[in-house]
């Protein structure tokens, strides 16, 4: 295989010199093969948007090349570029960019008069085009008249309106309901594999990554990691790690290092007021019970033994009491690694029941009451923060934000606290699955 796009030592910064300046792109150097199906996959900020921009020759670059089917863009004209973008790249566009005061068949005729197609020419190969795109009923008529699933699709049939051999797309399914956006990706898909197409996708969502051959992971302007991926099981592989790692590529000590970090976290908080002796050793067996070694009445047995005997000491109540919190810990990090398994493989199933299991365990001990609202946006937020969409900042925001600003409107305490009982959840989900998922 030969590279089609290659980027060396790309800088790019928006307002240079100002006091908003940012660099959005830091020394990224890749290369993308003809053919290939490319990812660039993080979360939103990270520069996916300005690196689609750079290497079609939207956003200019301060720094570096990119070479495309062997030309340097950096050193094309304002013009050359514009007729280079004509021919050589198809963008799939978020926000659609449909022109609203031409119909449909006109959108997608409108790039080929750009290159000097007689307008004959130029509505027969729009003709055909929409009718690929199961659109030919509407080429008359106009953006109002359509849902955005169509919409979408008339933006695909324009990015291939001068059949260019590369097809970029940003969030291609950002605005659209699951049906369409399956159909969006069974799309791109089959231009890769029937037509050859080589296809650059940006997303943070990490379900879309499914028939992606190579994932590029953003963070901060900077390329952190490659990943090919061969077969289904490895993708859902890279994209479990990536989700539990958070683009850190040394997966397996970061993994460790959480796990480390919430059972100390886990052992102050639960053992408030205790001396640091019985709280170090209540953290020993508390890692022991998050990694499988001991069983639940085990580990309970351990809490209630006299400290001299090697136990922590706890009273018989405390130790049943605290045994069935961490044991709800493990449970639920095993349901959302069981959820993150049926994200990865059904990405359009509803994951309601689940997401409900696991509101109900986070406001167990939550004495306000909840509305039928409420409720909802708590789901939503539980449900975007598993797919990694909204930090774990975020979903705090979310939760404290006041109703009519569609938060859920909480008090911000109890927004911290209901966050950081996700976060325990949430950041054993990986390294649980092994050991415990047998228990
Ligand atoms: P992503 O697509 O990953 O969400 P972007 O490429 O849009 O990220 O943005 C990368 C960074 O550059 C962000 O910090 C963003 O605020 C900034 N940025 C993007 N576009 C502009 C612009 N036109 N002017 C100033 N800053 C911008
Ligand atoms: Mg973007």
């Amino acid at each position: 295989m030969s590279a089609i796009i290659k980027l060396e030592n790309v800088d790019l910064w928006y307002d240079k010199g100002k006091p908003t300046e940012v660099q959005a792109l830091k020394n990224v150097s890749l290369e993308i093969e003809k053919g290939d199906y490319v990812a660039f996959f993080g979360p939103s900020g990270c520069g996916k948007t300005t690196i689609l921009y750079a290497l079609s020759g939207i956003d200019h670059l301060k720094n570096g090349n990119i070479f495309v089917n062997g030309t340097n863009i950096a050193g094309l004209s304002n013009t050359e570029l514009a007729i280079f973008r004509q021919t050589n790249i198809g963008i799939i566009f978020q926000q659609f960019n449909i022109l609203p005061s031409l119909t449909v068949l006109q959108n997608v005729a409108l790039p080929m008069s750009f290159v000097g197609k007689n307008p004959e020419e130029s509505e027969r190969e729009a003709r055909i085009l929409l009718k690929r795109l199961n659109m030919d009923e509407y080429a008359d008529r106009y953006q109002f008249e359509l849902s955005g699933g169509q919409q979408q699709r008339v933006g695909i049939a324009r990015a291939l309106a001068n059949n260019p051999q590369v097809i970029v797309a940003d969030e291609p399914l950002g605005n659209l309901d699951s049906v369409n956006a399956k159909n969006v990706l069974e799309f791109l898909r089959e231009l890769n594999e029937k037509d050859g197409k080589t296809i650059i996708m940006v997303t943070h969502e990490a379900w879309s990554l499914r028939d992606v051959k190579t994932i590029h992971y953003m963070k901060d302007g900077i390329v952190t990691g490659t990943k090919k991926q061969t077969s289904q099981h490895t993708k859902a592989d890279a994209i479990s790690a990536h989700l539990a790692n958070e683009l850190d590529p040394a997966k397996t000590e970061m993994a460790l290092l959480k796990n480390e970090l919430s059972a100390r976290v886990l052992s102050n908080f639960l053992l408030r007021g205790y001396s640091m002796d019985e709280i170090r050793r209540f953290e020993f067996h508390l890692k022991e019970r998050l990694k499988g070694k001991i069983k639940t009445d085990e580990f309970e047995e351990i809490l209630d033994r006299p400290f001299k005997e090697g136990g922590v000491g706890l009273w018989k109540g405390k130790a049943k009491r605290l045994a069935q919190y961490v044991e709800g810990i493990v449970e639920k990090r095993h349901d959302i690694h069981a959820v993150y398994q049926i994200i990865e493989k059904y990405p359009e199933l509803p994951i309601r029941d689940e997401v409900k299991q696991i509101r109900d365990w986070i406001l167990l001990d939550y004495k306000g009451a909840v509305s039928h609202e409420q409720a909802l946006s708590i789901d939503q937020a539980i449900s975007d923060r598993m797919r990694n969409f909204i930090s774990s900042g975020q979903f705090t925001q979310v939760l404290d934000m006041p109703e009519r600003k569609h938060g859920v409107g909480l008090s911000f305490r109890t927004a911290e606290r209901l966050s950081e009982k996700m976060e325990t959840i949430m950041s054993g989900a990986e390294t649980i699955a092994g050991p415990l998922a047998s228990l």
